[in-house]
C-alpha cells in the first residue's frame, strides 16, 4: 500500500482511539484545527469581521469554516457528518447488585447491535456537569481501563444453543466487581475526573471498547475499529477541510459535524437544530453582509452529507441489491433512495461525481434493496431544515452499528480526497 494511504488509515485509527464519545470527537477535531491555524469562536461572543479560519463547538457538535481568500457573498461548500455512534450509556441511578455481583446500569443509545457489546473490556467516557461555587462547569472524562464488562450467558444455559434474545432492560448491565461494599459508580468516575464526588450534578457517560483500532489483513488493507460510523467521516472530513484551506477557491469550505444522528437528530445541537443555519448566517453577517446577502449565498450553496455506507457482505450477499455491488477499497459511495431516506438528487450526484473525478478516485453508487427498510442520515434533515441542495455520500464498511466495524484502508484517503475536491471545486 502507498505510504501516504497507510498513514491516512493509521491516522484514522489514532483519531478513533482518541475519541470515545461525541465530546471527545469535538476535542480531537478542535486540536487538529487549532494546530492548523483555526481559531475557536463562541456563540455568546461577537464574531470577527476579518476573513480567517474558525470553528465553534456546541456540546458534541462542531462547525468549522474558512473565509480566507473569498468574497463576502461566496457560497458555502459543506461536508456534514455525525459525531455520535451507538453504544451503551450509564443510567441516572447506575448502582445495582444481583447475585453477589456489583453492576452498573446501562441502556442502549441508538440502534446498537447489542450482541457486539458482550464480553468486551469496556472503559467509560463522556462529560460531567460539575458545581463550581454558584455556577456549573463542564468537564470531559475518560477512563481507558477495563472497568466494565457485559457478560454473555453460557451457551449451556441458553434454551436451544442458538443464541439468546437480548432484553435491553435486563441483559445489558455491566459488572464491575463482586461483594457488597462497593462505592457508587459516579463517585468512582468523579475521582478519575479529579472533581469532588458531591460536586457532580449531571453526566452523559458511555462505554467504549478498549481494544485499539488496527490495520488488519495480510496486506493491512482493512481498518478494524469502533465507531467508524461515523468517525470515518469525521476524520475524512477534517482532513478534507485542512486540505481545502491550503488551496482556497471561490467558495467557503465548511465542516459540520452533528451529535445525536443515531437517535433522530432532534436536540439543541442535532441536525434538526438551528446550529448550521445560524452559523452560516453569522458568517455572512459577521463580515458586514445582510439577510438578503445571506439568502443569496445559501441559494448557491451545496452540502455533502457524509455517512458510512454498506459494503456488500461476503457472507450475506443476498441482503444487498444485486446490481449495486459495493466494494471496500473501491472508492467513495454515492447513496440514492427514491423515498428520500438519502437526500441525493441528480444535481447533488453530479457535484459529487465531478469531485471524485477531479480527485482521481472511483465512485460507487448504492441503492438499498427495495424489500428492506433503508436507514437514513443527516442528509434529508439538513436539506429540509436549510433548503440546501444535499447529496448523501460515504465510505463502504461492514458491520454497521456493531461495537467493532470494518472498512477499507485505502478508502480513507480516497474518501477524504473526494471530500476535499468537493469543498474546493475548481472553476
Ligand atoms: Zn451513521
Amino acid at each position: 500500500m502507498p505510504s501516504t494511504t497507510w498513514a491516512d488509515a493509521q491516522g484514522l485509527c489514532t483519531f478513533v482511539d482518541a475519541s470515545p464519545s461525541p465530546f471527545h470527537v469535538c476535542a480531537t477535531v478542535s486540536m487538529l484545527l487549532t494546530g492548523n491555524g483555526f481559531t475557536e469562536l463562541h456563540e455568546t461572543d461577537s464574531w470577527p469581521g476579518e476573513p480567517g479560519r474558525y470553528f465553534l463547538v456546541r456540546g458534541g457538535s462542531l462547525i468549522a469554516w474558512s473565509t480566507e481568500g473569498v468574497g463576502r457573498t461566496a457560497p458555502f461548500r459543506i461536508v456534514g457528518g455525525h459525531t455520535d455512534s451507538p453504544n451503551l450509556r450509564v443510567k441516572q441511578h447506575p448502582d445495582l447488585s444481583s447475585a453477589g455481583w456489583q453492576l452498573v446500569g446501562l441502556e442502549p443509545y441508538g440502534g446498537a447491535w447489542l450482541n457486539s457489546w458482550l464480553d468486551r473490556d469496556l472503559g467509560i467516557s463522556g462529560r460531567l456537569s460539575v458545581r463550581a461555587g454558584n455556577t456549573v462547569e463542564e468537564k470531559l472524562v475518560r477512563v481507558d481501563e477495563p472497568i466494565l464488562r457485559v457478560p454473555q450467558l453460557a451457551i449451556h444455559l441458553s434454551e436451544d444453543r442458538k443464541g439468546v434474545h437480548l432484553d435491553p432492560q435486563r441483559h445489558l448491565n455491566g459488572v464491575w466487581g463482586v461483594g457488597a461494599d462497593r462505592r457508587s459508580f459516579i463517585d468512582f468516575v468523579a475521582e478519575r475526573a479529579e472533581v469532588p464526588a458531591d460536586a457532580v450534578l449531571g453526566w452523559e457517560l458511555m462505554t467504549h471498547d478498549l481494544a485499539p483500532s488496527a490495520l488488519v489483513g495480510t496486506e493491512q488493507d482493512l481498518v478494524s475499529a469502533p465507531r467508524l460510523d461515523n468517525q470515518g467521516t469525521c476524520y475524512a472530513g477534517t482532513q478534507a477541510l485542512l486540505s481545502a484551506v491550503e488551496r482556497p477557491g471561490d467558495q467557503v469550505p465548511v465542516l459540520a459535524l452533528f451529535d445525536h444522528e443515531e437517535v433522530g437528530s432532534m436536540s439543541d445541537r442535532g441536525a434538526f437544530s438551528d446550529l448550521l443555519s445560524t452559523v452560516l448566517e453569522r458568517i455572512v453577517l459577521g463580515r458586514g453582509g445582510g439577510r438578503e446577502e445571506f439568502l443569496q449565498t445559501m441559494a448557491g450553496s451545496i452540502c455533502a452529507s457524509g455517512d458510512m455506507a454498506h459494503a456488500t457482505h461476503p457472507n450475506y450477499p443476498d441482503r444487498h441489491e444485486p446490481a449495486h455491488h459495493i466494494a471496500v477499497n473501491g472508492g467513495p459511495v454515492l447513496k440514492v433512495n427514491q423515498n428520500l431516506r438519502y437526500a441525493t438528487d441528480a444535481a447533488g450526484a453530479g457535484a459529487f461525481a465531478l469531485a471524485c473525478d477531479q480527485a482521481g478516485v472511483p465512485l460507487q453508487r448504492y441503492v438499498h434493496r427495495a424489500d428492506l427498510p433503508c436507514g437514513s442520515t443527516i442528509g434529508p434533515i439538513t436539506a429540509s431544515r436549510t433548503g440546501l441542495s444535499t447529496v448523501d455520500v460515504g465510505a463502504a464498511q461492514l458491520g454497521m452499528h456493531s461495537s467493532r466495524e470494518l472498512m477499507g484502508a485505502r478508502d480513507v484517503r480516497a474518501y477524504s480526497d473526494a471530500l476535499a475536491a468537493f469543498l474546493t471545486p475548481t472553476a
